[in-house]
């Protein structure tokens, strides 16, 4: 398959179609950083500064230990931390001591933890104290040597007593104790005897891995996603090259995305240290609280999800913030509805363009030009030295302009493969393609439209429906806040059709209605047949509906029946 690229005619002049990219390591730019500028601010964390300076040194301090504790080159170490000063200082020094970071979500629980320790043979865990208690339970059997804890306050000037809201939910009433020993350590002493000198470490950038992203398979347990440094440095570079106006040593950030998850990591914390910018860190997406930064902090981009977009139009109080300074707004991670997109923008009066992308690529693979040919509804077009086509289903061969077909991507900031999984990375790979594992098309103008996920089709009756067609009309409901549609089993037409409803405040519907509205815009077959009202979605942190979970509940409900 070779492709034309016709999108490239659309690329804006200060774009090239290719970029040269360094050949270095993720952290070379942060030494960068704090060799020319040490006192330039590189975050604030809820009124709490650190410097480029003091970042490194911290992360150079925590690498030398690292190092004394008996981790080499390649080894894996956990980090299961929410954003914080320590979230970067950790990913950092890690990369520094020549080991691969392993990405943990704190909201996992003991079966996902112990999956990806033990898969990922993580020789050391760096975990919040308040999680430390699903980490002991683990740890017995388990690869782990050494656990390194820490505590949110420990980098808070104020206010002392903050849990993160999350943690606190899961913690309630468990008091965490302790028991510090040549097993188990405090981040703060860990640093406090550690040199801020620069380890002894080769790393080639091209070659050597920078982390074990896990992320959920199509089937079973998550896999280990490697991703090198170069895969990183270059999806960064990428960034950069499209936000052209974005200027270095200018620009301020609105960490509200998990660094844990590679979009935050690479858009939001690798790009504001390769740009010298500084990071404002949210612990928790909150609307007003993101709408009181941007003001204070007057920030210029803020990467985020549809999840908070949809939140930030649903804030009564968005038109009292000065959102003035922003540049860019990012959205990603999942599909952003038109009316969300056309809200947000006319509310803040800033630019709001969509991307698209997966773990498996570092993660963007393409976006709508940002000052540029826009088209509604499309993910945009490829970013520099990517390639991207459609996979006809019938013919296996590259789709014409309209068909929907299977996305493919290649390019450099594409995995090495599955760790530990050479089949399943063969299974994602067409020669040097890979395979996405969505469905989308191509117009005659070279932009991507995603459909959905090529798992979310639901079979009714013999049709394909794509879940996202429905959701789209289900948002043009002005009583509607959020929309999802899944196919839950039939035994008459194979599966059905149900959508769940998360209506405005004040909203009152009923299922007739929305049967009604959605029968004058879609084809009968595709009519949710059920409908069902919630309070909220089950969501991940980067805000995805966590649709398995609906699906296992309303397998369950069947069961019972
Ligand atoms: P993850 O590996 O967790 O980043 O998830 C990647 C998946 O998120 C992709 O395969 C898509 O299904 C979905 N995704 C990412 N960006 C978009 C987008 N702009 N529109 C629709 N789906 C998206």
């Amino acid at each position: 398959m070779t492709t034309d690229k016709i999108w490239l005619r659309h690329y804006p002049d200060q774009i090239p179609s290719s970029l040269s990219y360094e050949n270095k390591t993720l952290h070379s730019y942060l030494k960068e950083a704090a060799h020319t500028f040490p006192n330039k601010e590189a975050l604030d964390f809820l009124g709490k500064t650190m410097t480029y300076g003091e970042v490194y040194d911290e992360a150079l301090r925590l690498a030398n230990q690292l190092i004394l504790l008996g981790i080499k080159k390649g080894d894996r170490v956990a980090v299961m931390l929410a954003n914080s000063p320590q979230a970067v200082i950790c990913y950092y020094g890690v990369l520094m001591s020549g080991a691969i970071v392993v990405q943990t979500n704190p909201l996992y629980v003991e079966r996902e933890i112990e999956h990806q320790v033990n898969d990922s043979e993580a020789k050391v865990m760096i975990c919040l104290d308040a999680l430390f208690p699903r980490v002991e339970k683990i740890r017995g059997d388990s690869s782990l040597e050494h656990v390194i804890v820490t505590s949110i306050k420990d980098y808070l000037s104020f206010p002392k007593n903050l849990i993160y809201p999350f943690v606190q939910k899961r913690q309630t009433g468990m008091k965490v104790t302790i028991d510090y020993n040549d097993n188990t350590h405090h981040l703060t002493s860990i640093l406090a005897s550690g040199q801020a000198v620069e380890p002894e470490v080769t790393v080639d950038p091209s070659e050597d891995l920078a982390l074990l992203q896990y992320t959920g398979g199509t089937t079973g347990l998550a896999k280990g996603v490697m991703l090198t440094h170069s895969n990183l440095v270059i999806n960064t570079q990428q960034a950069g090259a499209w936000m052209y106006r974005m200027r270095a040593g200018e620009e301020r950030t609105l960490a509200a995305l998990p660094f844990f998850h590679v979009y935050g990591m690479t858009v939001v914390m690798n790009f504001s240290i390769m740009y010298r910018s500084k990071m404002i860190i949210l612990p928790k997406f909150d609307p007003v609280q993101a709408l009181k930064a941007i003001d204070k902090h007057e920030i210029t981009l803020f990467p985020g999800t549809p999840t908070m977009y949809v939140g930030l139009i649903n804030e009564p109080s968005m038109k009292k913030y000065d959102l003035s300074s922003i540049k860019v707004c990012l959205s990603g991670s999942a599909p952003l509805p038109l009316e969300v997109q056309e809200k947000f923008e006319k509310l803040s009066g800033g630019k709001l363009v969509e991307g698209y992308g997966l773990t498996e690529t570092s993660p963007v693979v393409m976006s709508m030009p940002i000052w540029g040919k826009q088209k509604t509804g499309s993910t945009g077009i490829p970013w520099p030295d990517t390639d991207a086509d459609i996979l006809s289903v019938q013919t296996n061969q590259s789709a014409k302009d309209g068909e929907i077909g299977e996305i493919i991507v290649k390019g450099p900031q594409v995995m090495k493969g599955y760790w530990n999984q050479p089949e399943e990375t063969a299974a994602s790979f067409n020669e040097d393609w890979f395979l996405t594992g969505d469905m989308g098309y191509r117009d005659e103008d070279g932009y991507f439209h995603i459909v959905d996920r090529k798992k979310n089709v639901i079979i009714a009756g013999g049709f394909n429906i794509y879940p996202r067609e429905i959701e789209e009309v289900l948002y043009e409901h002005v009583g509607i806040q959020e929309a999802v549609v899944i196919g839950i089993p039939d035994p008459y037409r194979g599966e059905t059709v149900k959508a769940f409803i998360v209506l405005k405040e004040h909203q009152r519907l009923t299922s007739d209605e929305l049967q009604a509205f959605c029968r004058k815009r879609l084809a009968s077959f595709k009519v949710p047949r059920l409908f069902e009202f919630r309070d909220e979605l089950p969501k991940t942190m980067v805000g995805k509906v966590l649709r398995r979970v609906l699906l296992e509940e309303e397998k369950k409900k069947l069961q019972s029946d």
